[in-house]
């Protein structure tokens, strides 16, 4: 269910009102739903802009993942360079029938479904799943295979999900997942947001998103306004694997959310060939604080079908963490954890 499907939420597109308000204005090159539906989806025109061989696009079989990437993104990707690791993340390889034995669940996330749309595994925190799509399909997603056509559709299917966090008040934080639950529009997330406000035992939401990475220009007026007028304390963790995806519309739309006063964090998987080195994983963590993003998690790659050819062995990114640490200061270091299906939190590695 990753195509992308037609976006439910037909309000017209929303364009900042003003420019942004840093120092320096980003060219905006169309509205992020543009973006979003000129996004690349054929390995032959993502090679040819890249200047890649068309050898390298005939081994990119998409086994029922297909190719997207938006243009953005695409972008930051250095030319000629078939070992580009923000290509890496995104062309599908033939690498990928390599692991075909592992489970398509590797998390437990179906276990953990108590409505449609809505995962509560760790004490006080209840995820929904807002989006049946993402911006971006990462070849070594974990929920590649998650069956979202169970994700609520319109705001109505939202309310069994709503009504079980209402019931509970153990739950002061809900997160917004996906898919990617910016893909939905401003004023359906707005509808969202007032509704959990409206629950008195909700204090914090997050969102887990990769868009303001790989379109900034989602990163509207209106998203932020809607943030800044919550009485909800807002913490958006960000998805980023590499340095090379941090550019200056990125650092803008970081700044934007910043100051709508929303604390922001990033998660990335330790994955081979991208960034399983001491000096990437540097690079990327300097980055970030760079542009105000505090790493968060760094997690050991969840194995399922299709994405073994990723994997890097413990040890080694026990060996990476070990040396940020003499690099850098305490808190530009990650914590290294994985995911065990079952166990009340993310287990820490290091
Ligand atoms: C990872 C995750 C969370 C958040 O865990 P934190 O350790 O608080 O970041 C919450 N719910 C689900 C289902 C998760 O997978
Ligand atoms: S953005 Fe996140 S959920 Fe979506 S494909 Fe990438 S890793 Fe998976």
């Amino acid at each position: 269910m990753y195509a992308m499907q037609s976006l439910s939420d037909q309000q017209p597109p929303v364009r900042p009102q003003s420019p942004p308000l840093l120092g320096h204005e980003i060219p905006v090159l169309g509205d992020w739903r543009q973006e979003l539906q000129h996004a690349i989806r054929d390995p032959f025109e993502l090679c040819e802009l890249l200047g890649l061989p068309v050898s390298v696009a005939q081994g990119a079989q998409d086994h029922g993942f297909p190719l997207l990437a938006p243009r953005p993104f695409v972008a930051r990707m250095r030319s000629g360079n078939p070992n580009d690791p923000l290509l890496l993340q995104v062309l599908p390889r033939q690498d990928e029938r390599r692991s075909p034995s592992l489970p398509s669940d590797a998390v437990g996330d179906l276990a953990a479904q108590k409505a449609d749309g809505l995962l509560h595994k760790y004490f006080g925190r209840a995820l929904l799943i807002l989006a049946p799509n993402c911006a971006v399909n990462c070849r070594y997603c974990f929920r590649r295979h998650f069956p979202y056509d169970t994700v609520p559709a319109g705001d109505a299917a939202w309310a069994p999900a709503l009504d079980q966090i209402r019931a509970d008040a153990t739950i002061a934080e809900v997160l917004l997942s996906g898919g990617d639950p910016l893909v939905l529009g401003d004023k359906r997330l707005s509808r969202l947001i007032d509704s959990l406000e409206a629950i008195p035992h909700v204090a914090r939401l997050r969102i887990h998103t990769r868009l303001p990475v790989v379109i900034p220009q989602r990163v509207t007026t209106a998203l932020c306004d809607t943030l800044e007028a919550s009485r909800l304390r807002t913490v958006v963790v960000l998805h980023i694997n590499h340095a090379n995806e941090i550019d200056d519309a990125v650092a803008t739309a970081v700044a934007k959310l910043r100051g709508a006063g929303a604390m922001l964090f990033n998660q990335s998987v330790l994955l081979g060939g991208v960034n399983d080195s001491v000096e990437a994983q540097a690079a990327l963590c300097e980055r970030l604080v760079e542009v105000g993003v505090t790493p968060y998690y760094l997690h050991q790659l969840d194995m399922v079908e299709g994405v073994g050819h990723f994997e890097t062995p413990v040890p080694r990114g026990l060996q990476i963490v070990k040396e940020l640490r003499q690099r850098l200061p305490g808190y530009a270091v990650p914590r290294y954890v994985r995911e065990t299906a079952g166990e009340p939190h993310k287990t820490p590695l290091a």
